[in-house]
């Protein structure tokens, strides 16, 4: 696993040294909007440990931490309206290094919705 760098913008975002536009926080998860949203809705859910990606997180972060950032993944999913009990649905995505060109090595969910998106990838 590559070693964190304290200095990703969004370890910067997390410190207070860049602004944000916050959605929600909770203990161990902030969720923001996407700076450049590429939908109605688009949401970056990240925790507020020193993760690099989805793999890291996944192998290494707490039970605590864990359970707080999918509880938070569905939690702004209802509140922004596009979970399925909202009748809408949303996307789902964790960039993961270089072959899943992962651009800030800090592990987010991109949370995408309030369209139908269209196919995942391009055929
Ligand atoms: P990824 O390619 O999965 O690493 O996605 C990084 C995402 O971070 C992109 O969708 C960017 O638009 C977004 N992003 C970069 N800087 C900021 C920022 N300061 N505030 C909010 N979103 C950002």
């Amino acid at each position: 696993m590559p070693e964190y760098d304290d200095q990703n913008i969004f370890a910067r975002i997390l410190r207070g040294e860049i602004p944000n536009d916050t959605v929600t926080e909770t203990e161990h998860t902030l969720v923001f909007r996407d700076i450049r949203p590429q939908a109605p809705v688009h949401l970056l859910v990240i925790p507020k440990g020193p993760y690099v990606s989805l793999d890291d997180f996944a192998a290494n972060a707490s039970d605590a931490e864990l359970v707080d950032f999918m509880r938070t993944v569905a939690k702004v999913s209802r509140d922004e309206g596009v979970s399925i009990d909202a009748g809408a649905g949303f996307r789902a995505v964790a960039n993961t290094g270089e072959h899943g060109v992962q651009e800030v090595p800090h592990f987010h969910m991109h949370i995408l919705g309030g369209r139908v998106l269209g196919r995942m990838l391009p055929e």
